[in-house]
């Protein structure tokens, strides 16, 4: 009706507008039956420390192989399950899943495995009283220690409401490590700096893909990897994709990245490419 004050065609919308509408039930029910079936997998990209590509941590990505349509990404179904509410639902599996492969690498691994794990959760997850016993749940039924679990949060869901930064205290309570992610590109990133209890910040891909160009990307780089170190936090340089940006991160002073270069999220514990015999090579 807004477009019709506009004195727009209006009706051309309408049949876009049911057609999103029937998509997003679509996806929504299949997304039921695929949590019911388990179709929904996790795959683990590494978290590396630099400038030698040694694996410290893999961040939990869940996946939906869905029967027909092949492996859907999380970007397709994430904000659906946000707005549906199945998000609470879905995060709990994911929650219980990753704990789980964490706990089994550490007992057949030993210190050859991943440190920590990251696990993503998202605004409706932290407003919605009960995640710490989500959590706590997770960690006592897999034995996975509370130090090795991360819990990665956009600025976005952070800002959502006055819960967000509550659930965030009651989760470092439990012994957990709040990570930052996507880091400068909300709208309250560094208010947020003042408020949250983060250990962690991921400074997302957008600053990385051009920190070689000497650039103004590089100089956010650089800013931010001051104000991780003189709050005592630990920086990540996400969607590492060449061995260059690696290289200039490491210049900067990062220690910890992610990325393409590195490894891709992979269903088993990731490969991670081999740096020091990569450059004897
Ligand atoms: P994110 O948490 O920022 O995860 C990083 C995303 O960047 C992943 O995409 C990863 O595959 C991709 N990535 C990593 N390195 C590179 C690189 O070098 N180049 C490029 N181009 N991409 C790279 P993915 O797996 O498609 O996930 C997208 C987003 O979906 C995640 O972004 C996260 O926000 C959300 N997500 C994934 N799994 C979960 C989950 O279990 N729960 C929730 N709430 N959200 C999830
Ligand atoms: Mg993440
Ligand atoms: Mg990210
Ligand atoms: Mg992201």
């Amino acid at each position: 009706y807004a477009a019709k004050e506009r004195g727009e065609p209006y009706c051309w919308y309408v049949p876009e507008m049911d057609r999103r509408a029937g998509e997003e039930a679509r996806i929504g029910a299949e997304l039921r039956t695929a949590l019911d079936t388990g179709q929904l997998r996790l795959a683990y990209q590494p978290i590396v420390e630099l400038p030698l590509g040694r694996l410290v941590a893999v961040e939990a990505l869940v996946r939906w192989e869905h029967p027909e349509r092949g492996l859907i990404s999380p970007a397709a179904f994430i904000p659906v399950a946000e707005r549906n509410g199945m998000i609470v639902e879905l995060g709990a599996w994911v929650l219980r899943e990753a704990c789980g492969q964490a706990a089994r690498w550490r007992a057949e691994l030993g210190d050859a495995a991943p440190q920590r794990i990251s696990v993503n959760v998202s605004a409706r997850q932290l407003t919605r009283p009960g995640l710490a016993a989500v959590v706590a749940g997770a960690l006592a039924d897999s034995g996975l220690p509370a130090s090795c679990l991360t819990i990665e949060v956009t600025e976005t869901a952070v800002f959502e409401g006055g819960r967000a930064v509550e659930a965030l205290h009651e989760l470092q309570r439990l012994g957990v490590r709040i990570a930052l992610d996507d880091f400068g590109t909300g709208h309250s990133s560094l208010t947020l700096l003042q408020t949250v209890p983060a250990q962690v910040l991921k400074v997302d891909k957008s600053f990385i893909d051009e920190v070689t160009m000497r650039g103004r990307q590089a100089v956010i780089c650089t800013a931010l990897i001051q104000v991780a170190d003189g709050l005592g936090m630990t920086a990540v340089a996400e969607g590492v994709e060449t061995a260059e940006q690696a290289a200039e991160l490491y210049r900067l002073g990062y220690r910890l990245a992610q990325g393409y270069w590195f490894g891709r999220p992979a269903a088993d514990l990731p490969v991670v490419r081999d740096l020091q015999r990569a450059d004897s090579r």
